[in-house]
Formats: C-alpha cells, sequence, structure tokens
C-alpha cells in the first residue's frame, strides 16, 4: 500500500486542479466563437401525456459539437455560459431557433404541440426578456400559447426581488412557465401560489428509484397531489422503466418525459417521429 504524505497529496490535488483550470479555460474560448461557427444545435425531446400517450410537446436541449474539443454537454458548458455572460446571445439564438422550427413543424402540417425552451438566471434578469419572447414568437407566426419557458426554483429564489413582475408580464403574454427539477431547490413552497406558474416537472433523481423506494413514491406522490390542488399540469422526468411509468399511470402523474419514451432527437429523427405517428406505451 503507497504511503501518501502531504507532500505527494498536494502534488496530486494540483495537477487535478490545473486540469479543471486548464479545460474551463479552454471552453470559454472555444464557446466564444460556436455561435459564429455553426457549431451549436438543438436537440428535441419528447413530452407526452401518461394516459394516452398523446404528444402535447418538445423540450428545445442544447448541443455543441466543438471541433477542439469534441462533444460538450450543457451541464458542463452552460454554468460557463452563465458565468461569462455567453449565455445571452446564445439563449437568444436556442429561443429563436426553437420557435422556427415549430413553426417548420407547423407548415408540415405536423401535430408537434408546444416548444419548452430552458432558461437561466442572467437570461432572467434581460430587462427586454418579454420583448425579444414576444419578437421571437411573432418573427416564426407562433402564438404565445405555443412556448413554455422552464425555470429552476434556484433561479426564482435569486431573482425574488424582480420574479413576480417578470412573471407577470410574461403571463400578460399569454406564455406558459413549468419549473424544471421540481423539488430540489431550496426554496419556499408559497411561491407556487403567488406566481402565475402552469407545470411542475419533477426531478429526474425523485423518479430514478420508484417504485422500490418508499421514500421516492411519497414524495413523487404529494408532488402530483400538489400540483392537481393547485391546478397545474405535472410531468415526470427522466422516465427510464415501464414500472416507473406504470407507477406514474396509476398516480395521476399527467405527462412524462424521458429516454422510455424518447432520448432527445435531432430535427429530423422529430419529424420522422411525428410523420409515423408512434405513440409510445
Ligand atoms: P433539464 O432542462 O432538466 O433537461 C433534462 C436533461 O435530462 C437533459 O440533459 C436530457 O437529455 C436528460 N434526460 C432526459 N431524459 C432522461 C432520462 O430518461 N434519463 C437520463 N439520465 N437523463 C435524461 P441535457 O440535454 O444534457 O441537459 C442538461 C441541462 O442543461 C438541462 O436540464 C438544462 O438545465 C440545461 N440546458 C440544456 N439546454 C439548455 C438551454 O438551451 N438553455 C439553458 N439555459 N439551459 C439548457
Ligand atoms: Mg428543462
Ligand atoms: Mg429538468
Ligand atoms: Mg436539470
Amino acid at each position: 500500500r503507497a504511503k501518501v504524505g502531504g507532500r505527494n497529496g498536494l502534488v496530486v490535488f494540483s495537477r487535478d486542479l490545473a486540469e479543471v483550470v486548464e479545460r474551463r479555460v479552454a471552453i470559454e474560448a472555444h464557446l466564444k466563437n460556436a455561435l459564429d461557427r455553426n457549431e451549436l444545435s438543438l436537440a428535441y425531446q419528447p413530452k407526452r401525456e401518461i394516459g394516452s400517450g398523446r404528444l402535447t410537446g418538445w423540450e428545445a436541449l442544447l448541443r455543441w459539437q466543438s471541433p477542439k474539443l469534441g462533444m460538450v454537454g450543457p451541464q458542463e458548458f452552460i454554468p460557463i455560459a452563465e458565468q461569462t455572460g455567453l449565455i445571452v446571445p446564445i439563449g437568444q439564438w436556442v429561443l429563436r431557433n426553437a420557435c422556427l422550427q415549430l413553426r417548420a413543424w407547423k407548415d408540415l402540417g405536423l401535430e408537434a404541440g408546444n416548444i419548452a425552451v430552458n432558461l437561466s438566471t442572467r437570461q432572467f434578469r434581460q430587462k427586454d426578456l418579454a420583448e425579444q419572447i414576444a419578437a421571437a414568437l411573432e418573427d416564426a407566426g407562433l402564438a404565445p400559447g405555443d412556448l413554455e419557458l422552464e425555470l429552476t426554483e434556484s433561479l426564482l429564489m435569486d431573482n425574488l426581488a424582480s420574479a413576480a413582475e417578470v412573471l407577470a408580464r410574461l403571463e400578460q403574454l399569454g406564455i406558459r412557465i413549468a419549473i424544471d427539477d421540481f423539488g430540489t431547490g431550496y426554496s419556499s413552497l408559497s411561491y407556487l401560489k403567488t406566481f402565475p406558474i402552469h407545470c411542475l416537472k419533477i426531478d429526474r433523481s425523485f423518479i430514478q428509484d420508484i417504485p422500490a423506494d418508499e421514500n421516492d413514491t411519497a414524495i413523487v406522490r404529494t408532488i402530483i397531489a400538489l400540483a392537481r390542488s393547485l391546478g397545474l399540469t405535472v410531468v415526470a422526468e427522466g422516465v427510464e422503466t415501464e414500472a416507473q411509468l406504470d407507477y406514474l399511470r396509476a398516480n395521476q402523474c399527467d405527462e412524462g418525459q424521458g429516454y422510455l419514451l424518447s432520448r432527445p432527437l435531432d430535427p429530423d429523427a422529430c419529424t420522422r417521429l411525428m410523420r409515423a405517428g408512434v405513440v409510445a406505451a
């Protein structure tokens, strides 16, 4: 067994840290040009009604294929985009692109449902957010009801002073608001009754171990009941097994999303899926 001295520990630690810093610097440097160089794209993951299998909409998920770094996941580059402010132009691009994609599907006569776009804190803080959204909808010839915005609880808690006003403006426009990763944020529930929210998305971590884990089933049933009594649509994220889907169906969860139903797909694959009219179990 190797003896680990303080010196060695320190050496190992600094090498790891150096790697982390190097990776971050590289991502930042390459991300700056990713938009101009057409390296970003959107994948779309369907949401379906659990009872009927009916397609209710698509969530847009950012993908970055960097010629230098390869495929970089949003979990890794979105926080860096957020810290550097790059998320503002990138987020604009996502919004406009997702709206144009839904327009294209409508033009093909496909019943695509609505389009959901994720927003981060920095985007939420833009003064002209509502105007940007209204313009994106108008340019794509969409109705406000065609768009859903996914916000996290921590985003709302970090922006408590302005959140009510921003959400009221979005509500006036007629846009749907979903709370993403619901249950993971450190927050009070009181905002649910004061803010104009339409949908709760139960975080994947609570879905993962149902129906076996009794704590998780209790939490999932409670969130479904909470949504029901507040008149909100409830969506389960990260559905991967038939057993999970059965449990959610038996407990009247409205909608589901997850690898069992479909992985995020490129737009052509989405089109094919809608044309085939595939209804998942
Ligand atoms: P999210 O909004 O909670 O999106 C769900 C994530 O779970 C996606 O990861 C999706 O691919 C993944 N997922 C879906 N079904 C399953 C499943 O059954 N099992 C497992 N293990 N995972 C599943 P992805 O695409 O890597 O995105 C990660 C996060 O990055 C998103 O979480 C969202 O917070 C953020 N993100 C993605 N696109 C955007 C964007 O355009 N703007 C902003 N601000 N954030 C984005
Ligand atoms: Mg989301
Ligand atoms: Mg989520
Ligand atoms: Mg998430």
